[in-house]
C-alpha cells in the first residue's frame, strides 16, 4: 500500500490578491483531486509574482508530490507562470511547435489575427508536456520540478475545468501510484448541535481513527462521512453510527432536507401546503426548487400581517388578540386554515420573531412556533433559535419546519 499523494494548489493573479476576484478554481480542483485520492494540503493565492511563484514551485519540489497552478498563462506581460515554473525546474522557455500550430489554427478559425503577444503563449518550459486548450488560447503544461509533478492550467474556470478533465486527469491517473480503495458512508443529521455531536462521537474523529469520521455543519445540518479502506470495518462503524445517531439522521443520500421531504411526499402521493409568516415564503421556495413537485404542492400562503392570517387562512381575530401572532394556537390555526383552503393532506405553518426588533421577555427574538396538520390532526411545537441575525433565524425556521414535516410523515 502506498502513501497518499500530497498536493498544493496555487491560484495566481493580481486580481485575486487585490480582492477584485475570488479564487473558485482551487476548491473545484481540490474536490477533483480528492476523487483521485490526492490529498490537498494547502491552497495558496499569489499575485502575478514571478519570483514568488518560482519559490513556491521549488519548495513544492522539495516537500511534496504534486503542485497545480492556475492562472497567469495569458498572452500579456503580467502572465508569469510559464517563466516562473521554467526557472523552478531549471530549464529555459522554448517555443513549442505544436502549441504554436494549435494557437494559429484556433485564431484563424475565429478570424482573429495572430499577434506577437500570442506567440508568448507558445513558449513552454523545455521538456514540459503540452496540455491543449479546447476552449481558449492559453495552452497548459505538465513538467517535473525536483520531486513534484507540476501542472499549469489557465485561470478562466471554464478553460481550467475542461483542461483538467480532458487532459490532466487522465495523465494523473496514469502517473499517480494506485491508491487503496476507500469506502465511504455518508449521513445527514438535523437538530443536533455540532459540539454535542462531537461529544457523542468519542474518539471516532481522532486523526488516526479507522474508519475516520469527518463532519461539517451548515444551516443546522451536519454532514458526516465515515471513510475506511476496510469495507467490513466501515459497515460495522456505520451500524454503530446509526444506532447512536438514528434519532437525528434524516438521510444517507442527500443533505438537502427539502429534497428528502419532497421525495417522501412524491413517493407517498401526499399533498402539502405551506402557511408562512416570518419566513415569508422560504419554505415554499425550498419545496418548489424541484421539477415535478406540482404533483404534491399547489398552495403556499404568505400571511405576514394579522389581517393576512385572517383573510387568507381564516385565523380567528380573537385568537390573535388573546395569544399574539407568535403563539402555538395561532400556528395551529394557520396550519388548519392552509389545509382547509388548499385541500392538502399535510400543511406546515411557521410564525415567529425574526428580529432584530419586536422581541419581549416572554417572546424573545428567535422564538418560532410551528404547526403541522396531517389528515386533520394538528401538532405544534416551538423553538428558540439563539443564532445571530434575522437571516439565520429565518433559515433555521425553514429547516426546522422541513424536519418537523418529515417526522410527521414517518410517525
Ligand atoms: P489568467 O489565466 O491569469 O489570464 O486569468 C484570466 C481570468 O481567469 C481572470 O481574469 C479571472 O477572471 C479568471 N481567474 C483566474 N484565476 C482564477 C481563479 N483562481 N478562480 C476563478 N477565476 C479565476
Ligand atoms: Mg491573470
Amino acid at each position: 500500500m502506498s502513501a497518499a499523494v500530497r498536493a498544493w494548489i496555487v491560484a495566481s493573479g493580481d486580481e485575486l490578491v487585490q480582492g477584485r476576484g475570488l479564487d473558485t478554481n482551487s476548491a473545484w480542483l481540490a474536490r477533483e483531486l480528492g476523487e483521485l485520492g490526492v490529498e490537498t494540503r494547502r491552497m495558496l493565492v499569489i499575485g502575478d509574482d514571478e519570483a514568488g511563484l518560482r519559490a513556491l514551485a521549488e519548495q513544492a519540489g522539495r516537500e511534496l508530490e504534486l503542485l497545480v497552478v492556475t492562472g497567469g498563462l495569458g498572452p500579456t506581460l503580467d502572465d508569469v507562470t510559464r517563466a516562473a515554473l521554467a526557472a523552478a525546474a531549471g530549464v529555459e522557455l522554448v517555443e513549442d511547435a505544436g502549441a504554436l500550430a494549435t494557437l494559429r489554427e484556433w485564431l484563424a478559425a475565429r478570424g482573429r489575427p495572430f499577434s506577437e503577444s500570442n506567440r508568448r503563449q507558445a513558449f513552454l518550459p523545455r521538456g514540459a508536456e503540452l496540455l491543449p486548450n479546447a476552449v481558449g488560447t492559453a495552452p497548459g503544461f505538465l513538467l517535473r520540478c525536483a520531486g513534484a509533478l507540476v501542472a499549469a492550467l489557465p485561470g478562466p474556470p471554464r478553460e481550467m475545468q475542461r483542461m483538467f478533465t480532458d487532459e490532466l486527469r487522465p495523465r494523473l491517473e496514469r502517473a499517480l501510484p494506485p491508491r487503496p480503495a476507500r469506502e465511504l458512508a455518508r449521513f445527514y443529521l438535523f437538530g443536533l448541535p455540532e459540539s454535542n455531536f462531537a461529544d457523542r462521537c468519542g474518539d471516532w474523529m481522532a486523526r488516526d481513527a479507522d474508519p475516520l469520521l469527518g463532519v461539517t455543519a451548515h444551516s443546522g445540518v451536519l454532514s458526516a462521512q465515515l471513510a475506511s479502506a476496510d469495507a467490513a470495518r466501515l459497515a460495522a462503524r456505520a451500524d454503530e453510527f446509526r444506532e447512536r445517531f438514528g434519532e437525528w439522521i434524516f438521510s444517507e443520500k442527500s443533505g438537502d432536507q427539502a429534497r428528502v421531504l419532497a421525495d417522501l411526499l412524491l413517493e407517498r402521493g401526499i399533498t402539502v401546503a405551506t402557511a408562512e409568516s416570518c419566513t415569508g415564503g422560504l419554505l415554499a421556495q425550498r419545496l418548489t426548487q424541484f421539477p415535478g413537485i406540482s404533483a404534491v404542492f399547489g398552495w403556499g400562503f404568505v400571511s405576514y400581517a394579522n389581517a393576512a392570517k385572517q383573510d387568507l387562512l381564516g385565523v380567528d381575530p380573537a385568537l390573535l388578540e388573546e395569544h399574539g401572532a407568535v403563539s402555538l394556537p395561532v400556528a395551529e390555526a394557520m396550519a388548519r386554515g392552509a389545509a382547509q383552503r388548499s385541500g392538502a393532506r399535510l400543511s406546515i405553518a411557521i410564525t415567529g420573531i425574526a428580529g432584530p426588533e419586536g422581541g419581549t421577555p416572554e417572546k424573545p427574538v428567535g422564538l418560532v412556533c410551528f404547526a403541522t396538520c396531517l389528515d386533520g390532526v394538528l401538532q405544534s411545537t416551538e423553538r428558540r433559535f439563539v443564532v445571530r441575525g434575522r437571516d439565520l433565524i429565518r433559515e433555521f425556521a425553514a429547516q426546522t419546519a422541513l424536519d418537523l414535516a418529515r417526522r410527521r410523515l414517518l410517525d
